[in-house]
């Protein structure tokens, strides 16, 4: 990465998940053909919005926290992704999340542009009425760039359906008319779809199950270990458990716990009762320690967390074959060598975990036609999506004779390009 390519807004010192971004790209330039003259537009985020969000606390004081939205790319149509509220929210990270949302709709071909928005607050740390007047003044803040054809949010880290829900309102009084179609991840009661909660977990199991029948690994007890029991690995703890594979470890918040027989996350979520806080109290396995978490045999490794988890730090440790990224940039690119010169496959997260945003989009159809569908259809569709986009994957890395994460980059930085010149420069 050359610093010239860096925005003067990014102190070169600390470039942050940008940069893992920036370093993804210059692995695809190679095989971008003549489209590679426009692969610099990728470079540099469409719009970033950085703003104050003003709340008055419970105690009386007023608080300032730092929000942001970033509009990475819109040549293929409306912004699109999550909203993350978290202490550890930059720009940096923000316009990196952005920028994969612009590459995993493009791999799943999703008519969408890439957007992130963030708020740097810990959640943990407010009050309900607090965290909704975060909520809704964020909202009202953004409000001049989002819409339902401008850009769309969803939940993504910290944030749910009750504050997808507070977004909509906010937008909707703000406009004068109730507008559905402006967030996804909704309540079922208020223009929600049926399977958006699992989604993202299902999604995570379908293309693992395409690429296990690949690479020969049967799913009848395969041992699966998961970093994340949020709603990501909640829902592919459940799926992959139901489908016949063996839960063996679990890290989230509280720690990590470990059963080589099999953790029923079913039972665990029962117990949890929405208090992750009380993993390591669960009597069904034995707690162990966080840094063993990455040496558990295995043979599936999920990590659905935050990231930069899987690092040069502890790459070398990992036993597993596949490694399904539900999180978004878990693993850091010389981490990805290390794992790859072992012979590991993986499925990177502009794939593995696109079931989600393929789901806000079923969500955002349904609301723009107002007529809804049954969640069998849903999650058949959802299986389709994947599945091929899995195969022409698959199959761009064969015949170009690369790894899976450069072959999603050149499926879908092709697309987002393709676009970007037809339509050409303004003036
Ligand atoms: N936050 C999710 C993601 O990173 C979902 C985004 C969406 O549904 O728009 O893909």
């Amino acid at each position: 990465m050359t610093t010239q390519t860096l925005p003067s807004y990014i102190d070169p010192a600390r470039v942050g998940p940008w940069g893992m971004f920036l370093e993804q790209l210059e692995r695809v330039e190679p095989h971008l053909g003549p489209l590679a003259e426009w692969l610099d537009t990728l470079r540099h985020p469409k719009r970033c919005l950085i703003v104050d969000v003003p709340v008055r606390m419970d105690d009386g004081r007023i608080r300032h926290f730092e929000g942001f939205r970033v509009q990475h790319n819109l040549s293929r149509g409306p912004g699109k992704g999550g909203v993350r509220f978290h202490p550890d929210v930059t720009l940096s990270e923000v316009m990196a999340l952005s920028a994969w949302m612009t590459v995993k709709n493009a791999a799943v071909n999703l008519p969408y542009g890439g957007a992130k928005g963030g708020v740097k607050v810990n959640p943990a740390e407010l009050s309900r009425p607090e965290l909704e007047r975060l909520t809704r003044r964020y909202t009202s803040e953004i409000g001049s760039i989002i819409g339902p054809d401008r850009d769309i949010p969803a939940p993504d880290v910290n944030t749910n359906e009750q504050i997808m829900a507070w977004m909509m309102d906010t937008y909707s009084i703000n406009q004068g008319s109730t507008q559905t179609g402006v967030v996804t991840g909704k309540p079922i009661s208020m223009g929600g779809s049926l399977g958006r909660k699992d989604a993202t977990g299902r999604g995570c199991y379908v293309v693992a199950r395409e690429a296990m029948k690949r690479l020969g690994i049967a799913m009848e007890g395969a041992r699966v270990a998961i970093q994340g029991f949020g709603n990501v690995g909640n829902a592919a703890a459940r799926i992959f458990h139901d489908a016949g594979a063996t839960i063996v470890a679990i890290q989230d918040v509280a720690g990590t716990i470990y059963n080589k027989g099999g953790i029923d996350p079913h039972a665990l979520g029962r117990f949890l009762g929405g208090n992750p806080r009380a993993l390591l109290d669960y009597p069904a396995a034995e707690a162990i320690a966080n840094a063993d978490f990455w040496g558990v045999d295995c043979d599936i490794l999920l990590p659905a967390a935050l990231e930069k988890q899987i690092t040069e730090a502890n790459a070398d440790r990992i036993k597993a074959r596949l490694i399904v990224e539900g999180a978004n940039g878990p693993t850091t690119p010389l981490a990805e060598d290390i794992l790859l010169g072992k012979g590991c496959t993986v499925l990177p997260d502009v794939l593995a975990n696109a079931g989600g945003v393929t789901v806000s989009y079923f969500e955002w159809v349904q609301n723009a036609s107002s007529f809804f569908w049954t969640e069998k259809d849903i999650n058949d569709r959802l299986d389709r999506v994947l599945s091929e986009a899995f195969e022409g994957i698959w199959q761009v890395a064969a015949s170009r004779r690369v790894n899976l994460r450069t072959a999603t980059y050149i499926t879908a930085c092709s697309r987002v390009l393709e676009a970007r010149a037809l339509r050409g420069l303004y003036p």
